[in-house]
């Protein structure tokens, strides 16, 4: 039977679902939760003809409408105005009211940008999250952070906006390419070190198998992960503490995003890849300025290593500038009066900010990782 996860945010609490074969059963699943039978679902091309019909199938059996389904081109170019906005009009214009729900069959572009339309038509519509990448599945489909990117920025628009159920079925991480499942699982690192050496020691000990394709472990994986971010996020709702909280679920983004954004969005490095790399770096960080162990950032790059991730910035196929990096990382949102601000460990389960770090101290460590 499928694992359920109830959590509070927001107004109300829902449960996560996490299991086999929910798409086949997601009328049942849906129907206590939802004020009507009427739904509109947004996708993506790729994901479509993969899960759609299984989707479908399961919701009409239970007698759900379907007003629309709404794909949008697969990518992070979907997550803009002019999406949203034809998102938008094709739902109303197929007669979707205030108690149709919204379902996000997709990855974290889809559940931004459907999360987003949900929380804005008519001042907000029930909302489904059906994340079909394990990206999705561990990260953005908790904490109901939902937008669509500008020109200016990533993520620069949006809403909060909790789904009444959320629907992680391990059967969609079958088609998922391996190298975007391989990215998906550095957040769940990620997860493992913030959470403590239970998860972290089971992550070593699981990773492996997990981007092999072994679903217990993707299904074991995707609960503590999302059981460790709704309990991040419950302290913290609207991300209004600058050190504590939801902004210790940055370990590893200061590097990654710098290294993600001088790889070039979309060809370059995936944002997991990034990440992956970024928790070494912080791991490395965190021991040179000796507060954590001299071992863990070895630990960390074995066991990115183990599971097939690119784990230092000396086995990326070309070379990253200190110069540029540093400059990222300067205009990174994190940085307040020029200091430079990281999350770090005194070991799994021990993050904090430090918001005074020396450039200097970052300059040399990448010098010497590069
Ligand atoms: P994505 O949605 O672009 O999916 C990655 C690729 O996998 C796409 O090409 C997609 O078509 C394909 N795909 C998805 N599911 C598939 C499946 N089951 N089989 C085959 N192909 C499949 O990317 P992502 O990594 O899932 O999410 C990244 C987005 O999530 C970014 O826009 C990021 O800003 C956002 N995000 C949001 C939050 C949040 O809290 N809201 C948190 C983290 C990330
Ligand atoms: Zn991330």
């Amino acid at each position: 039977p499928p694992a359920r996860l109830p959590v509070t945010l927001g107004e109300r609490s829902y449960d996560i679902v996490v299991g086999e074969g929910l798409l086949e059963r997601a009328g049942a699943l849906l129907a206590p939760v939802l004020p009507s039978r009427r739904i509109v679902v947004v996708t993506d091309e790729t994901v479509a003809p993969l899960h759609l019909p299984t989707l479908r199938a399961g919701l009409e059996e239970a007698g759900f409408a379907m007003l629309a389904e709404i794909s949008v081109p697969p990518g992070e170019a979907s997550k803009d105005f002019s999406r949203l906005q034809s998102v938008l009009e094709r739902m109303l214009a197929a007669g979707a009211d205030r108690w149709t729900a919204v379902i996000a069959l997709g990855g974290g572009v889809v559940g931004d940008l459907a999360g987003f339309a949900a929380a804005v038509a008519m001042r907000g519509m029930p909302f489904v999250q059906v994340p079909t990448t394990l990206l999705a599945q561990v990260d953005s489909s908790v904490g109901g952070k939902t937008g669509v990117n500008l020109a200016l920025g990533k993520n620069l628009v949006g809403a909060f906006h909790q789904p009444r159920i959320v629907l992680a079925d391990m059967a969609t991480l079958r088609t998922l390419p391996p190298r975007e499942l391989r990215a998906g699982y550095a957040e769940v690192a990620k997860h493992g070190l913030l959470s403590g050496e239970t998860l972290w020691r089971w992550c070593e000990g699981h990773g492996a198998a997990l981007v092999n394709g072994d679903a217990a472990a993707q299904a074991h994986a995707v609960l503590e992960s999302c059981r460790l971010k709704a309990a991040v996020v419950a302290g913290d709702e609207r991300e209004e503490s600058a050190e504590g909280g939801r902004a210790l679920l940055n370990l590893g983004h200061t590097f990654g995003h710098a290294l993600e954004a001088e790889s070039g969005y979309g060809g370059g490095l995936l944002h997991g890849e990034a990440v992956g790399i970024g928790l070494g770096l912080a791991a490395a960080l965190s021991a040179r300025l000796g507060q954590c162990s001299q071992e863990l950032p070895g630990r960390v790059i074995s066991h990115l290593e183990a599971c097939g991730m690119p784990a230092r910035i000396r086995d990326l196929p070309r070379r990253y500038s200190v110069a540029a990096l540093m400059g990222r990382m300067r205009k990174d949102k994190k940085v307040r009066d020029g200091a430079l601000r990281f999350v770090l460990l005194r070991g799994p389960g021990e993050a904090f900010t430090a918001g005074d770090v020396p450039p200097a101290m970052v300059e040399s460590l990448l010098r010497d990782e590069g």
